[in-house]
């Protein structure tokens, strides 16, 4: 009996680190679909299964919710099951101000959760969902109050938009600091990853869909910059650890295969 290939779907797969994942996952035997919202990652697609993976591309836009629409029916036609998402596209704008607020968590947390909303039931049960987040977005940046109200154990995901969406009109409205915001929009979206995770690793338990974070360190991308300490291989790896977990923790935050603080 021949074993079907497991399926992995990566966001932001075009460059960096979505696209060093989706090479590594179809090393590893995977069929792999790689998404991006623009035409380079049909290239990309192509040059890996001109290697000889199983690397084929679709077209997505995590922030457009016709695009995500598109994506799963056409996942649904064609009967493909999703065993790994990973939520790995992200912007990391300059300058602080309520417009770079908007944008970036409407990429970096509402893309991943209007993603994972709209392709879950594509995902079988066992499969994982990850979530590229990072290091910054450690929820002690932030004030007390606001800390505690992430860590709420029994957050529910209406109270988490509503908190995320609360960052941007606080921006909007000068009062962030008042309010006990970092000046980092990069930060808060990721802080508010990391709370989905735990939100989605609760709602997905009855499934055993497994949710967790990855911080995949500091590295040489476009967004991570030349100076960065770790290679975009190394970087990815510690995504892929996540992605390929058969077996194993829901609802953690990890690097390297290793638990890290929330
Ligand atoms: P890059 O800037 O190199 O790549 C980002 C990718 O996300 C690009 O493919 C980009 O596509 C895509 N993207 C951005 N917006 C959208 C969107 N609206 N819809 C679909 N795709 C989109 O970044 P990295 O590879 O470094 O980062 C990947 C992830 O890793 C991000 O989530 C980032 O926050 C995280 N991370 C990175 C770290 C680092 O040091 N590099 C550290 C910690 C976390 P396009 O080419 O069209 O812009």
């Amino acid at each position: 009996m021949t074993m079907q290939p497991r399926t992995a779907l990566v966001t932001g797969a075009n460059r960096g680190l979505g696209l060093e994942t989706c090479r590594q996952l179809a090393a590893r035997g995977f069929r792999v679909i790689l998404t991006s919202r623009n035409d380079d990652g049909a290239g990309a697609a192509r040059r890996l299964a001109d290697g000889g993976l199983t690397v084929e591309h679709r077209r997505l836009e995590v922030t457009d919710p016709a695009s995500i629409a598109t994506l799963e029916a056409w996942l649904r036609n064609e009967r493909v099951s999703i065993d790994v998402l990973v939520n790995n596209a992200g912007i990391a704008l300059d300058g602080f101000n309520p417009e770079v607020a908007r944008r970036t968590v409407d990429v970096n947390f509402f893309g991943a959760l209007q993603v994972t909303d709209g392709l879950i039931a594509r995902v079988p049960d066992g499969g994982n969902v990850v979530m590229v987040s990072s290091g910054v977005g450690e929820v002690a940046g932030l004030a007390p109050p606001l800390r505690e109200r992430f860590l709420a154990p029994g957050l529910t995901r209406d109270e988490l938009v509503r908190l995320v969406g609360a960052f941007v009109r606080d921006v909007e409205s000068g009062r962030h600091r008042e309010a006990g915001w970092p000046s980092s929009a990069y930060r808060v979206s990721k802080v508010g990853m990391n709370a989905l995770v735990r939100v989605l690793a609760r709602e997905l338990g009855p499934r055993k869909i497994r949710v967790n974070a990855v911080c995949p360190g500091w590295v040489r991308t476009d967004m991570g910059g030349k100076g960065a300490s770790r290679s975009v291989e190394e970087g990815a790896a510690s995504i892929v650890w996540a992605a390929a977990l058969e077996d194993g923790p829901t609802g953690g935050f990890f690097r390297d295969g290793q638990p890290i603080p929330w």
